[in-house]
């Protein structure tokens, strides 16, 4: 990273150079005060990670302060639920808004009385339009739009008729309240946009005392005008809004924050529409929203990423003015990198098979010395119990071995990591002819995992002991979508289409070291030579689920080093 690099925020970017410019100036009296504004209508997803760490991590390099505040304009979409997800999602990736909690429905008086300003300096009417009439009259990128027969109402008519759209006296939809600014603007934002519309449902805040609701742009600059906020970080698309945003506050004459548009996140083989993946919950298409196959920020930690692992990613993509689209190879590597440094490597078999000792002494058991972590030496070491019946991965043995196979096969001899040589005399199979045991026998005088003759082995594979072994249920992930822009819909289907049918496979008869016995959830391990797991909260009274955070293989890693 650059001289200027920093942890949170990453490489110098556009944004800290308006900040830094603005602070010379003193355009904000030498304040910076940013807010990150969720709407709470879903769970917040890997998307909007990036925008937390941009605003908090901004506010922290200058000495500032950010906001949460929800945008909960919406009664219909939102709820508590998605409330308490948001602030929990926050504080897990290590920010804190220091008591500073807003909702934008807190400002519903204030917003109130600015409409009724904005109606008395005639810059305001109600109109009787429908939704789609508003929508035609509107015009187009090229034809200019055609105002409302409603426009030329009179000021005391509009106080009317505003008053008792508060009061209830019309139905959802028959009425709105209205800018008047220019229906030939060439920003169609300017074409006399909604501000109010009638919704008689109740809201998660303020219950049944409103319905008639602001639309979001009457809301978010006012809100930030509120607060006080000097940098309203969002992103690209509120883009063409900004002229209306700047509007509101210059004719209600209230104090002005600088909006500012960075690109949004976007990553390969993944769906960052909450919408959408509102679908694939209710739908059943994934086992919830922190399922940890979804890109929410909660089923993310489920699947054992660290927060520092996501700030870090956050930092390094940088924000720019185009939009694009990540790998998700480049997100897994950060979480790998992080995991590599951190997790205790532990010994697990997925997919077990029986190999008996024959000469190994029946009954005894030795305890093997095992490193937790060789990038750590502080993680110091552990036993690991050793005896006569171990199991290990049926893919470490082949019968008839292909060509470069190094691995256990008959005749063979290998390296049990931590213990000994171990050589293979004979199988046992199954009526099918499948191999279910294996035979071997050990070289007492290899204790630890070399031969003092200085002979070789091609391969160390993993182990556990068989009487000591704990029963675990391991699930794997792949992709949730097998196409790389799930977006793309085929022919007469929606995105679902796109779900990878094998996203989720279930192996319910694995065998971990004992040493994971009673495991808290979200504990993170490595699994010598399978990849990085991570203890999911359906574990308990006995029973161990793991969830596979990331395979041990780093494409990025390799992609970057290419270019
Ligand atoms: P969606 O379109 O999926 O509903 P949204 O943008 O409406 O998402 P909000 O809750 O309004 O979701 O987002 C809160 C903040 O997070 C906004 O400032 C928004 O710009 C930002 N944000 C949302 N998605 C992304 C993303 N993919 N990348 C970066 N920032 C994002
Ligand atoms: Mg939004």
């Amino acid at each position: 990273m650059s001289e200027s690099a920093n942890p949170l925020t990453g490489p110098s970017n556009f944004i800290r150079d308006i900040i830094k410019e603005d602070l010379k100036t003193g355009k904000f009296g030498g304040r910076v005060h940013t807010r990150f504004p969720p709407e709470p209508n879903g769970y917040l997803h890997i998307g909007h990670a990036k925008s937390i760490c941009l605003n908090f991590g901004l506010a922290a390099e200058f000495g500032g302060q950010c906001n949460l505040r929800f945008d909960d304009t919406n009664p219909e979409k939102e709820e508590q639920e998605y409330v308490d997800s948001i602030i929990d999602t926050v504080h897990w990736l290590g920010f804190d808004w220091e008591g500073r909690l807003y909702y934008a429905s807190d400002y519903f008086d204030q917003l109130y009385e600015w409409a009724i300003r904005l109606i008395k300096a005639g810059k305001a009417y109600v109109c009787d339009l429908s939704a789609e009439e508003v929508r035609r009259y509107r015009g187009t990128l090229t034809e200019p739009g055609i105002e409302s027969p409603y426009r030329n109402r009179s000021v005391e008519q509009n106080l009317n008729l505003f008053e008792r759209m508060r009061a209830g006296e019309f139905p959802d939809g028959s009425r709105t309240l209205r800018t008047k600014i220019d229906m030939a603007a060439r920003n169609l934002n300017l074409r006399d946009p909604v501000m109010y519309r009638i919704l008689h449902a109740s809201h998660h805040r303020t219950g049944d005392k409103w319905c008639i609701y602001p639309m979001y742009d009457f809301t978010h600059g006012q809100s930030d005008s509120i607060e006080r906020i000097t940098h309203s970080i969002c992103t690209l698309e509120f883009e063409d809004h900004r002229p209306l945003y700047d509007w509101y506050c210059e004719n209600l004459g209230i104090y002005h924050p600088q909006q500012i548009e960075f690109d949004r996140l976007n990553l390969s083989y993944t769906l960052l529409s909450k919408r959408k993946l509102l679908k694939l919950v209710q739908d059943g298409h994934v086992r919830g929203w922190d399922d940890p196959r979804m890109p929410t920020l909660s089923g993310i930690r489920r699947r054992g990423y660290t927060p520092e692992a996501i700030r870090n990613f956050c930092a390094n993509i940088g924000v720019s003015k185009t939009n694009g689209t990540l790998e998700l190879a480049m997100l897994e590597h950060f979480v790998r990198e992080d995991l590599n440094r951190r997790g205790q490597r532990v010994m697990a078999v997925l997919r077990p098979l029986r190999v008996v000792i024959d000469n190994y002494p029946n009954g005894e058991v030795e305890e093997m010395e095992a490193v937790n972590n060789p990038e750590d030496s502080s993680m110091g070491t552990r036993k690991v119990p050793f005896s006569r019946v171990l199991y290990i991965e049926q893919e470490d043995f082949r019968e008839e071995p292909p060509k470069q196979y190094y691995r256990l096969s008959p005749g063979r001899e290998v390296r049990l990591r931590y213990a000994y040589f171990i050589k293979c005399t004979s199988v046992v199979k199954n009526e099918k002819g499948e191999v279910v045991e294996v035979h071997c026998t050990y070289d007492s005088a290899t204790r630890g995992g070399n031969a003092p003759d200085g002979r070789k082995v091609k391969s160390t594979i993993h182990w556990v002991s068989a009487a000591h072994a704990i029963e675990a249920e391991a699930r794997l992930y792949e992709n949730l979508f097998s196409k790389e822009n799930p977006n793309d819909e085929p022919q007469g289907n929606d995105f679902t289409a796109n779900l990878n049918p094998n996203s989720l496979e279930v192996l319910t008869n694995c065998k971990v070291e004992p040493s994971l016995a009673g495991a808290a959830p979200l504990t993170r391990f490595q699994f010598e030579r399978l990849g990085y797991f991570c203890v999911d909260p359906d574990s308990g009274s006995g029973k161990l689920v793991f969830n596979q955070t990331a395979r041990l293989r780093d494409t990025w890693a390799k992609i970057e080093k290419r270019l």
